[in-house]
């Protein structure tokens, strides 16, 4: 079941709208999936293994990983703030 859930940052600001599967712990963003980037720091051309920083606070949010020739956000499960939307 595919819901869309808002992804924040620790620091509160509003990340993501994002088209995710299933319950359970977020890992990953996968750029085809995202549905509205409010902060365009996803939309950046990046290198696999370079990382994306919240602008507000700093904290890294997530780095990039190419897996079977897509790019792949891992998130870092200590910067995700609030996720808002339906399980
Ligand atoms: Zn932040």
């Amino acid at each position: 079941m595919w819901r869309t859930k808002t992804l924040y940052c620790k620091c509160g600001l509003k990340l993501l709208d994002y088209r995710k599967r299933g319950p359970g712990r977020w890992i990953k963003v996968h750029r085809s999936r995202i549905s509205k980037d409010y902060s365009t720091l996803f939309e950046q051309k990046l290198a696999k293994g370079e990382s994306i920083y919240c602008p507000n606070c700093g904290e890294r949010l997530a780095t990039v990983q190419n897996v079977s020739g897509k790019w792949v956000f891992k998130l870092n499960q200590g910067a995700i703030g609030k996720i808002k939307g339906r399980a």
